[in-house]
């Protein structure tokens, strides 16, 4: 490993910003009194939840929205140059407020003034977000950040309070008339339910995703009461289920359930196939393969709204019924790749990119509802045998190929649906890590909404 050069600090590190890297001093505040920040108090129980709502720009705002895309884009990845040359030419560490006072001075450079005409708060949220891919990175669970392309990255703009305006329709509630920094007309949005009863916008964050529709997400901070406990009759035994996910179902209960793949689904992978075979086939660089691109973007936004939908009604009546849900750390379906030929192969392949797609929604939209309603998720680690081990007597039994639907186990006799197995399998080994947290819990703590086996030194795996 290479010595990583020590980090220049204090009077010489102000020198370096000011003359090197033109990031202007704080001289400004230097002589007011600091004043502390005041925050709003929240009431305890408060969750910040999102609302997604369809908007249709008129033509201006798309335009307006289009150049602002565009300069929340230049800002992010300027303020990542900067902040990486800071750091490899002068082993200077910029941080969110520095890179806003450069903000500043792009603003007023000549090359650069038409970053003026967009909302310098809007362009501010796009270094927090830059500031945001940085902690993830230095707290390990993300890789270095890497610049947005034109295009190829989803565009978005986040109004922080100040950069929008906000007056509710007294005759529809929870519904009303939003008007962006910089523009002069409300949006038309399609309010395809209301926002919560007295509650306002924090944040609302614009997006346009490939497919070019454009979605408003809107930020409140409401009160979430957590559900009752869920027990098991006689009221002592947390209920819990057992998700498996797979290539035949999409979700398998271990009391038997199944949450198929969705028909409308299928016909979408099928067809995604036909475009992608098709877009290889033409000419790089060509119109018409832009153009197939476009549908591509198209289909798979049509798939993760069908896929979003779908699970979020699943999860909500998981949620509501259970008090510990329990799911593996990854599909055991990745590692049961068939060997096939090239085109089913590739077809096997966007199967497998649906399926982890869908693990993802699941395991976020889990993850938040537990986090809300006072539930439990676990996570178990995925080296956990859950389709090879016989649930009835733990017998260890043979790998099997994703073919394979049913097996008997050899040591006790008992035919098993391979799916179903897995799910009580990942239940049962899922309550063994939470009573094991449990008991090591002070009393009177509550249990943390999310268990992961990964992260759990003393458990160790079931036999
Ligand atoms: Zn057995």
């Amino acid at each position: 490993m290479t010595e990583s050069p020590a980090r220049v600090v204090g009077e010489e590190a102000k020198r370096i910003k000011r003359e090197a890297l033109g990031i202007a001093d704080r001289s400004k505040h230097h002589k007011r009194r600091a004043v502390p920040l005041r925050r709003r108090a929240k009431e305890t129980g408060t969750q910040q939840r999102v609302y997604q709502y369809r908007f249709y720009p008129t033509v201006e705002q798309a335009a307006q929205l289009e150049q602002t895309f565009g300069a929340c884009r230049w800002v992010y990845n300027e303020g990542l140059a900067l902040r990486a040359r800071a750091w490899e030419q002068h082993q200077v560490s910029v941080g969110f407020a520095e890179t806003c006072r450069a903000l500043t001075g792009w603003r007023r450079a000549e090359g650069t003034s038409w970053l003026r005409d967009v909302s310098s708060a809007v362009l501010q949220q796009a270094l927090r977000h830059l500031d945001g891919a940085f902690s993830r990175f230095f707290k390990g669970t993300a890789k270095y950040p890497k610049r947005k392309k034109k295009r190829r990255s989803r565009d978005s703009a986040t109004y922080v309070r100040t950069g929008f305006r906000w007056v509710e329709d007294p005759e529809r509630p929870g519904t009303g008339l939003v008007t962006l920094a910089k523009q002069t007309e409300p949006l038309d949005v399609r309010w395809s339910r209301p926002l919560p009863r007295g509650e306002v916008p924090v944040k609302l964050t614009v997006t346009r995703d490939r497919a070019g529709r454009y979605f408003l997400s809107v930020l409140v901070e409401e009160l979430i009461e957590p559900l009752p406990a869920a027990f098991l009759p006689g009221g002592t035994e947390p209920k819990a289920v057992g998700l498996d996910l797979g290539l035949a179902t999409l979700v398998t209960l271990d009391d038997g359930s199944k949450l198929g793949h969705p028909r409308l689904l299928r016909k979408y992978a099928d067809e995604l196939a036909r475009r992608q075979r098709e877009l290889h086939r033409k000419e790089k660089g060509s119109r018409n393969r832009g153009k197939a691109r476009e549908r591509i973007a198209r289909l798979y936004a049509l798939i993760s709204d069908v896929r979003r939908d779908l699970l979020d009604q699943f999860t909500t009546r998981l949620v509501r019924e259970n008090q510990v849900l329990v799911v593996e750390d990854l599909p055991v379906a990745n590692l049961l790749r068939p060997a096939v030929g090239k085109g089913r192969r590739r077809k096997a392949k966007l199967n497998q990119s649906i399926i982890d797609a869908s693990w993802g929604e699941l395991l976020r939209q889990l993850r938040y509802k537990c986090a809300w309603y006072g539930r439990t998720l676990v996570i178990v680690d995925r080296f956990f045998p859950s389709t090879r081990r016989c649930c009835a007597c733990h017998a260890k039994g043979p790998r099997l190929d994703v073919s394979v639907r049913e097996w008997t186990c050899e040591e006790c006799g008992v035919l098993h649906d391979r799916d179903v197995n897995a799910a009580v399998n990942l239940r049962d080994e899922g309550m063994r890590l939470f009573w094991s947290v449990a008991m090591a819990l002070p009393p009177g703590r509550p249990m943390p909404p999310v268990i992961k086996a990964s992260e759990l030194p003393e458990v160790h795996l079931a036999a």
